[in-house]
């Protein structure tokens, strides 16, 4: 009877063993599929925090991260002893292009000067969306005057470009934009340099468009 029943308490041990081994591999498993689910997470966040700096429409840079990266710019300017330029383009009478040829024509064309300005950049060099049919370049490490040929650069070529409507295949005639260059001084805020590449851009405005005009 005693050797029965150390058999029977043996089984029931071993039952006990192998009910344990199967729980901790079941937690084994949950935990490697929490750590998949993490991990696909964090990817995703990833993804989101990148598209929530970006402009849906051209693919380039949004506000936002315009911001980001002249705070970042502005913020190393000591480590890299060179001051940034910025460039502000507008495309002149835009509105005209959404009146007459509609509205995705007109995303179209932004689309277009989006990319014909991101190609004429390098480098560190960047280029934003920061408003309607409003761009930021962001120079780095651009002297003033080689920001100002570049300025020149993108304004010709936007002239010698023939945009067409992808709709009608017929021509929108020549898209012209206006442009403000200035370069950053040492200990001002970002702000003031900003404003002052918008004064350098209205006033390419005010005096007749498809102008460059440095302060
Ligand atoms: P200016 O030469 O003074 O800059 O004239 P403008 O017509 O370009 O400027 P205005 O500010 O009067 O008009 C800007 C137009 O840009 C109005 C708006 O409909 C258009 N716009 C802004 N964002 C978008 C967009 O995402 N898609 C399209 N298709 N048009 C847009
Ligand atoms: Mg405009
Ligand atoms: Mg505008």
């Amino acid at each position: 009877a005693m050797v029965a029943n150390v058999g029977g308490v043996l089984k029931k041990i071993k039952h006990e063993i192998r009910a344990l081994e199967s729980t901790s591999s079941n937690f084994k498993n949950q935990l490697e599929q929490a750590t998949r689910e993490i991990k696909h997470l964090k990817n995703k966040m990833a993804q989101y925090r990148d598209e929530a700096l970006k402009d849906p429409l051209t693919r380039i840079a949004n506000r936002r991260g315009f911001d980001q990266h002249i705070e970042a710019t502005i913020a190393s300017v000591n480590q890299h002893n060179t001051f940034p330029c910025l460039i502000l383009a507008d495309i002149d009478y835009f509105k005209n292009v959404n009146d007459i040829h509609g509205h995705l024509v007109g995303d179209h064309v932004l689309r277009l000067v989006a990319a014909t300005i991101k190609s004429s950049i390098k480098g560190r060099d960047i280029v934003a969306r920061i408003g309607g049919e409003e761009f930021a370049v962001l120079l780095p490490s651009t002297p003033f005057e080689g920001a100002m040929t570049l300025a020149e650069s993108m304004r010709s070529s936007f002239e010698r470009l023939n945009f067409k409507s992808r709709v009608s295949r017929k021509t929108l005639g020549t898209i012209t934009l206006s442009f403000g260059v200035t370069k950053y001084k040492e200990g001002e805020s970002i702000d003031d340099f900003i404003q002052r590449a918008d004064e350098a851009l209205y006033k390419s405005k005010n005096t007749g468009r498809n102008k460059v005009t440095g302060i």
